[in-house]
């Protein structure tokens, strides 16, 4: 059995597990795909230190950091399960797809989160050529352009007054009416550079075959279609954790997230968790690699006070 299982591959499982390692403890990282988002990621420009980086080299710089440590890396596993132990100081278990069964003393929770998408066409395909997720990664990159922000709840508002700061004009497109809070409807509705539009369907994202250039959204009042000419669209309508496999063990917030403390602890005993997939706000590289360290640290403290000499 493992002293730390890290169920995760992405920057939080990485450093969890570079953490681990330097303690002389077991050490294992289970992931579906090491790397994570990251890899999903064109370029980086706000991992402190690396003044610009892209994702797979980022990706692959953590792997084989990891890879540097007694680390019993397990990748193209996906877990279905957690039993956690039965009796305090008992070994908790990891199931997989495959099969296959893990045990471990501590286990962390690594395994990160999705940005929900439109699924329209054009979306997938200038990925990153136009079509953004994150304002904080990507906004600087649309400087003096037009962009688009699909979503009225906090994150579209809270994205639309950060970007308006940025870029030439902001158009926030919302299905229904704005949802965000007060406050913030309040701050947007006073910037002289954005427009919003609401009952908007987006139907389309348009482009050269390079880059984006446009998008074509529904009124749902009229039925009529209109289009808009811009540079980017952040897509802001949820990021979904990746805690399916977790339901009805570890505690979750109604947002799906793991629940946990500042030391990186659920609700159950030697079962952290750290990054994207809990309730630590900010979802980003330099954010999930501080917790993971950290969940590591709270794991080996845990195992020191539990385990026999
Ligand atoms: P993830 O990176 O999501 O990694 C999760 C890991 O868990 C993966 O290895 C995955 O395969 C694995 N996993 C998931 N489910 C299971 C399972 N059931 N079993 C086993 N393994 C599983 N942040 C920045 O700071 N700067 C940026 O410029 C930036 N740009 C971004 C651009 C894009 C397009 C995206 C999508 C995100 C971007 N982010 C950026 C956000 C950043 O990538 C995340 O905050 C960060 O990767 C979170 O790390 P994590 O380790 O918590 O989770």
């Amino acid at each position: 059995a493992f002293d730390v299982l890290i169920v995760g591959g992405g920057p939080a499982g990485a450093s969890a597990a570079i953490y681990a390692a330097r303690k002389g403890i077991r050490t294992g990282l289970v992931a579906e795909r090491f790397g994570g988002q990251v890899l999903d990621t064109l370029a980086i420009e706000n991992f402190i230190s690396v003044l610009e980086t892209e994702g797979p080299v980022l990706a692959a710089a953590l792997e084989s950091h990891v890879r540097q440590y007694e680390v019993d890396v397990m990748n193209l596993q996906r877990a279905s399960q957690l039993i956690p132990a039965s009796v305090a100081g008992g070994l908790n278990e990891v199931r997989f797809e495959s099969g296959a069964s893990l045990k471990a003393k501590t286990v962390i929770l690594a395994t990160g989160a999705r940005w929900r998408e439109m699924n329209v066409p054009g979306e997938k395909e200038y990925r990153s050529k136009g079509v953004a997720y994150c304002p904080h990664c990507d906004g600087p990159l649309f400087k003096g352009k037009r962009v688009a922000v699909i979503g009225g709840g906090n994150s579209g508002v809270e994205a639309a007054i950060d970007l308006a700061g940025v870029v030439a004009h902001v158009t926030l497109l919302t299905n229904s009416v704005l949802k965000a809070d007060a406050v913030l409807q309040r701050k947007l509705l006073s910037l002289h550079n954005v427009t919003v539009i609401t009952y908007a369907q987006i139907s389309e994202v348009k482009g050269d075959g390079n880059k984006v250039n446009g998008l074509v959204y529904k009124d749902r009042n009229s039925s009529e279609y209109h289009s808009l000419e811009l540079e980017g669209v952040f897509v802001q309508i949820g990021l979904i954790p990746n805690t399916d496999w977790l339901k009805g063990t570890v505690e979750l917030s109604t947002h799906g997230e793991v629940v946990i403390d500042e030391r990186g602890q659920t609700s159950l005993p030697g079962i952290l968790a750290a990054g994207d997939v809990t309730t630590v706000p900010y979802k980003q590289i330099v954010i999930a690699v501080g917790e993971g360290a950290k969940a590591a640290l709270t794991a080996f403290d845990h195992l020191i006070r539990t385990s026999a000499p």
